[in-house]
């Protein structure tokens, strides 16, 4: 009877805690058995420019839970990246697009039009990223020219020389590099001026926020008039009506994407965007 208390205790302890999994470490354990599972989907969203002529999509990926329903990636791929999952989920991304790019190519005229795709800063940092990525792409017989790479500008505090060179490598290519969710982070157009940048996308929280606030307006409109200068691309995500849309191209931006075009379309609906075009 003397020691039952602490083994009491300590199997409440073990108990409490196996019982007791954070909704985070359930995610985690699930989104570990998705690809498998097939859980996984990828949306395209369609990009336009001034004319409103589709010029490529950007790769959104989906998780279809069974019980959930869809869950978010800004809810995911947090949690796959701080535990590793994102490599995997990642190359799954990769190869299911440019599979998906090269079936099209093959039945459709994609004419110029580009496929971007969300590469997380790990997923850029590991050792096998060039490397598998070459493969995936030369299996699927893809113009480089076509695919375009979205890194946050987070990616830059790892070591900027690898990131440096492993853009270059893929530049050097063909494939295009664009900075996504620009103008929330810490860097600067000066500084993002030593990669081989091609394309600037302005986060669409400062775009949704050039009526109300003046300061925003200014960040967008310095950002597209030094992009410009500099000779890259710059797209706003974000625009969810057609006043958005007048006022950012005359701001001088030039690329679109958001809820007014179209949302992200699953790829029977984007092949629809595809073949509207070449009417
Ligand atoms: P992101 O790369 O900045 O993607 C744009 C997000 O904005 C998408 O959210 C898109 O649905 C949403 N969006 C587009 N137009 C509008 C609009 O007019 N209004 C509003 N309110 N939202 C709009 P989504 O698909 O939920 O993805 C969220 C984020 O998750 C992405 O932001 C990206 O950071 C990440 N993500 C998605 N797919 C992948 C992937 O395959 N790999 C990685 N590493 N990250 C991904
Ligand atoms: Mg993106
Ligand atoms: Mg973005
Ligand atoms: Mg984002």
């Amino acid at each position: 009877a003397n020691c039952s208390v602490p083994v009491v205790a300590l199997l409440l302890t073990v108990f409490t805690a196996r019982g007791n999994y954070s909704e985070t470490d359930l995610i985690k354990r699930e989104l570990s058995l998705a690809i498998e599972r097939n859980q996984l989907q990828l949306y395209y969203q369609p990009q336009l420019d001034s004319h409103k002529a589709l010029i490529g999509f950007e790769a959104l990926l989906r998780w279809k839970h069974p019980a959930k329903g869809f869950i978010s990636p800004e809810v995911f791929i947090p949690i796959a990246e701080k535990s590793g999952l994102i490599i995997e989920i990642g190359r799954w991304v990769m190869e299911q697009t440019l599979r998906q790019i090269a079936e099209w190519e093959r039945l459709h005229h994609l004419g110029d039009i580009a496929f971007s795709i969300n590469i997380s800063p790990l997923q850029l940092m590991h050792r096998d990223f060039t490397q598998d990525t070459l493969l995936t792409l030369s299996q699927a017989k893809i113009r480089p020219e076509r695919i375009k790479f979205e890194i946050t500008e987070t990616t830059f505090i790892y070591d900027q020389d690898r990131i440096a060179e492993v853009m270059q490598h893929f530049s050097g290519l063909g494939i295009k590099w664009a900075i996504d969710d620009f103008g929330v982070g810490y860097s600067s157009l000066k500084s993002i001026s030593d990669f081989a940048v091609d394309d600037i996308k302005i986060d669409k929280s400062l775009i949704m926020q050039v009526f109300k606030n003046e300061s925003a307006s200014l960040v967008v409109q310095k950002t597209i008039e030094l992009s410009r200068e500099m000779g890259l691309n710059v797209l706003a995500e974000g625009i969810e009506n057609e006043e958005y849309f007048e006022y950012l191209k005359n701001m001088g931006c030039h690329l679109f994407q958001g809820f007014h075009f179209s949302r992200p379309l699953p790829a029977a609906d984007a092949l629809t965007w595809i073949k509207k075009q070449r009417l």
